[in-house]
């Protein structure tokens, strides 16, 4: 199976989802009508009786859907954003990267990163939201949903009418169990703000480091670590770096990489528990087979569980792992959508049903929901796998790394380059292009790369492996493209 399909936690199951033989897609109207199913809320516990869109979840997704809200017109007195956290929408994928850079390489800190900056938009400050006529609601998570009523309850006892809903609730961080040492001070997770500055304090206190998990956090977090020239180990039961997407060939360029830079691997281990000191404190990792690596700061990078509470209670179908949704992010119940991390959606290009945990897609997914519900948009969701990293980005280090993948990692691979200082990975599968990664690219070549993995061309492979450069390498598959 393609990596890239677990790096999705994609399930494979049919595009029209049948139960019981009827179609759960239940045909709702393409362009939003508030006398549909808004009703105007007579209790006087509605703040804003004009509630008409709610989203819950003031997360990436939900910065970019409130942008296209402004677009049409439609955000003014009547959007509401209810968020589990004290700040305005941000751009998330900053946490493991500038916002961890060491304190003398100026890190990145709010208001900065707000959405929708890290696509070139405008910097939505908590006062933009104001200056919109949009309702924020912080550090108030949803608790509960009437979906008769259409009502949603916050933790401090705030009843909300909505008239059209839009779950943008993203994913929470996997945790180690508690009877394994998992909520041990000085074990971290990094999801939000708050987790990223918790981690900042011990960082600055920290001797001794270990990073759990070989993916996207681990590698980001690690190389951050460094940069604060922490002791840093990395530990991951697999045998090589982001064993979904790399190929061994392209980790182990990784690899030597981190190394030279001072991280230390422990490959193919696994955590047996963290131990605590006498003062309570985390202190070790205790292997599988038996021995110890010690730690004062852990952060554990293991994966993420997507947050469909409370919304699983109620009928929505979360068999796919999220909360499925159709091709114009509407889930079975009407009035209702889901977009961003959490959506379980038809990835029509690959014909099948997938989550995906990544930016782009939080921001595009946005955008497409909301103009479907507001406008005449009836074109399917039609998304193209895109991943992407940067790191040892900070002032003074010996070399900044930015790879960009799009496609899927199916087939045979041709690598190309020897990483000094580009390389590219590309995917053939029955003599199509398939998926290609490069490392170090131009922003031309990055902009090769979406065509070439929607096109999926045919491909020479020969010619291709007997490419002396990467830039001959995508010459040759940019002028597959034209044939
Ligand atoms: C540290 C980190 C680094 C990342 N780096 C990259 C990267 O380099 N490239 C990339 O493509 N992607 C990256 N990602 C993934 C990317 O950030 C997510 O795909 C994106 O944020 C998803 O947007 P979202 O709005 O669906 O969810 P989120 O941005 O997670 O927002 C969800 C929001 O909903 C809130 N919430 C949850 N439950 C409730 C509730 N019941 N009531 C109210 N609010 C609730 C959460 O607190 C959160 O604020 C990274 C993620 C993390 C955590």
């Amino acid at each position: 199976m393609s990596s890239v399909r677990k790096l999705m936690a994609s399930v494979s199951s049919p595009l029209s989802m049948k139960h019981g033989g009827l179609s759960l897609w239940r045909p709702q109207s393409r362009i939003h009508q508030p006398s549909r199913s808004f009703v105007v809320a007579s209790s006087s516990s509605f703040a804003n009786e004009n509630r008409e869109f709610v989203i819950v979840g003031g997360g990436n997704a939900a910065g970019y859907a409130a942008r296209t809200f402004v677009e049409h017109g439609m955000a003014d007195g009547k959007l509401c954003i209810v968020s589990k956290e004290a700040y305005a929408p941000y751009e998330r994928p900053a946490l493991t990267k500038a916002y961890l850079f060491p304190p003398d390489k100026k890190p990145a800190r709010l208001p900065g990163f707000h959405t929708c900056v890290g696509s070139g938009g405008e910097r939505q400050t908590p006062e933009w939201y104001k200056q919109q006529g949009i309702e924020m609601l912080y550090k108030d998570p949803v608790t509960g949903i009437d979906m008769e009523k259409q009502t949603l309850t916050t933790n401090s006892g705030k009843l909300l009418k909505y008239g059209s809903l839009i779950v943008a609730t993203g994913c929470t961080a996997s945790r180690f169990p508690e009877k394994i040492g998992g909520n041990l001070p000085g074990v971290h997770y990094i999801r939000d703000v708050a987790d990223a500055d918790s981690l900042i304090s011990s960082l600055e206190k920290a001797r001794k480091v270990v990073v759990v998990g070989g993916g996207y956090i681990g590698m980001e977090v690690a190389a951050a670590a460094v940069g604060w020239k922490l002791d840093t180990t990395v530990i991951f039961p697999e045998e090589h770096l982001l064993q979904r997407l790399f190929t061994p060939s392209l980790a182990q360029k990784y690899e030597e990489l981190y190394k030279e830079n001072g991280v230390n691997f422990l490959m193919g281990v696994s955590i047996k528990n963290l131990e605590a000191g006498s003062d309570g404190h985390v202190a070790a990792v205790k292997l599988e087979y038996g021995s110890t690596v010690e730690a004062d700061t852990i952060i554990i990078g293991i994966g993420a569980k997507p947050a469909v509470g409370p919304f699983h209670t109620v009928g929505l179908n979360t068999t796919a792992g999220g909360i499925q949704v159709d091709g114009q992010f509407r889930t079975g119940v009407p009035g209702i959508f889901a977009i961003g991390d959490v959506a379980a959606f038809p990835l029509k290009m690959y014909d099948r049903i997938s989550r995906v945990e990544h930016v782009d897609h939080a921001r595009r997914s946005a955008q497409h929901c909301v103009k479907s519900l507001l406008t005449a948009q009836t074109h399917t969701y039609d998304y193209l796998p895109h991943f992407y990293s940067r790191v040892f980005e900070y002032e003074g280090s010996p070399r900044k790394v930015w790879w960009q993948f799009y496609g899927d990692n199916v087939g045979e691979v041709v690598e190309i380059g020897s990483f000094d200082p580009k390389i590219a990975t590309f995917w053939i599968e029955s003599g199509k292009l398939k998926g290609v990664l490069l490392e170090s690219g131009s922003p031309e070549e990055f902009q090769l790369l979406p065509k070439l993995a929607r096109s999926q061309p045919v491909i020479d492979k020969v010619k291709l492996q007997n490419a002396s450069s990467v830039e001959e390498a995508l010459q040759i598959a940019q002028t597959s493209l034209q044939v």
